[in-house]
């Protein structure tokens, strides 16, 4: 997009924007965000002000009518550029933020449930489900045993 280049009069307009003219733009021109993805780059002396499109790879300056990658279209899209980077950037920090947040709080978890179990917790605790297995049994084997006892109540009738 916005590759093709055309070299009218034979102006000698270098195909890509060599990388000064870029930065003089993007430190002294007048820079603004437009709608629809559009930008104003004007330059200080000059009162009309340029509109570029970086994704259709547009500006309304002579060379960017005639098809040129100018200046400004090269200034914008490596604004654009640093911007997507700089959110990519801020978005991956975030991440491994709550990743370090979520470890750090998983392994303070565990270390005070570690604490919390001592031996003696965990032989309690141990104690605690075999009363409960051995209760659970007695309970199905006194069913059972009733059950037996009316099955042979019944065959006595
Ligand atoms: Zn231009």
């Amino acid at each position: 997009m916005g590759r093709e280049v055309h070299r009218p009069g034979g102006e000698g307009v270098e195909a890509v924007t060599p990388q000064e003219k870029v930065q003089e733009v993007l430190s002294s021109y007048e820079i603004k965000r437009l709608d629809g993805g559009r930008w104003s780059v004007r330059h200080p002396k000059m009162e009309e002000a340029y509109i570029v499109d970086p994704e259709k790879g547009t500006c309304t300056c002579k060379a960017g009518v005639n098809g040129q990658v100018c200046r400004h279209l090269s200034a914008i899209r490596v604004k654009v550029e640093e911007e997507r980077s700089k959110v990519k950037r801020v978005e991956e920090e975030k991440k491994e933020g709550e990743a370090d947040l979520l470890k750090r709080f998983l392994n303070a978890e565990e270390e005070k449930l570690l604490r919390t179990l001592t031996p003696e917790w965990i032989i309690k605790l141990l104690k605690a489900v075999s009363s409960r297995v051995l209760e659970v049994e007695s309970t199905v084997k006194k069913i059972r045993g009733e059950e037996a006892e009316k099955s042979l109540e019944r065959l006595l009738e």
